[in-house]
């Protein structure tokens, strides 16, 4: 096995979301890398139609541009009463350049005119890209949610995004009202890389 095969790049340019990443890929015998400390760029444009294409899409063009193994993610917040809105769409619901306030102030106007309780749920999916020996690239997906409700106001200070009002009622908490590490044993991303973490280790392993 090589070097490169024990290295694997975070194809993720979103702070929030690259700082869990790291939290949640410890002692996986590989080392993380970050498309800055290779010189690269990770924006690469969402144009697919699912959260699975958009994460292939990142890890692919990761993995290509680096020869390393890539790991890829989108995710969105999903709300029942709109539908399934903003989905796809939660980086760019309040429009280019708006803020993550803006857009938390934006589903709560749309929310308003439904009754409560405003049903949501997180997704995530990351697709792990690995080159292969004789060129191109194997890639496997790997999905996790979490279910909670939209809160009308909003509380706490950790995380990032939609965490301030996304109400979780088992805990009696908001997403950002929870430390980093109980948010990743429950997050929809938590929950993605806990369905891969034994694929990567064997990865890793060389298995
Ligand atoms: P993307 O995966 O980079 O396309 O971002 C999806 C959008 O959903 C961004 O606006 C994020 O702020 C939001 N989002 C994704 N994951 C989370 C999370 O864990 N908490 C809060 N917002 C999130």
């Amino acid at each position: 096995m090589s070097d490169n095969q024990r290295r694997l790049v975070l194809a993720t340019h979103n702070s929030g979301k690259r700082r869990e990443f790291l939290a949640l890929l410890p002692n996986l015998g590989a080392e993380l890398v970050l498309p800055d400390d290779l010189g690269l760029h990770a924006d690469v444009p969402e144009t697919g139609d699912t959260y699975a294409a958009n994460a292939r899409l990142k890890a692919q063009a990761l993995a290509e541009a680096s020869g390393l193994v890539a790991l890829g993610d989108d995710s969105g917040i999903e709300v029942e009463c709109l539908g399934g809105a903003p989905g796809l769409y939660s980086a760019r619901y309040a429009g280019h350049g708006a803020s993550d306030a803006d857009r938390r102030r934006k589903l709560l106007h749309e929310v308003r005119q439904f009754p409560r309780p405003w049903l949501a749920r997180f997704v995530c999916v990351i697709c792990v890209a690995v080159p292969q020996a004789g060129g191109g690239l194997s890639l496997t997906e790997f999905e996790g949610e979490c279910r909670g409700e939209i809160s009308p106001v909003a509380r706490g200070s950790n995380g990032f995004g939609y965490d301030p009002i996304f109400w979780l009622p088992d805990r009696g908490a908001t997403m950002a009202e929870l430390p980093e590490d109980v948010k990743n044993t429950l997050s929809h991303r938590g929950r993605a890389v806990q369905a891969a973490e034994s694929y990567l280790r064997a990865l890793m392993a060389g298995k």
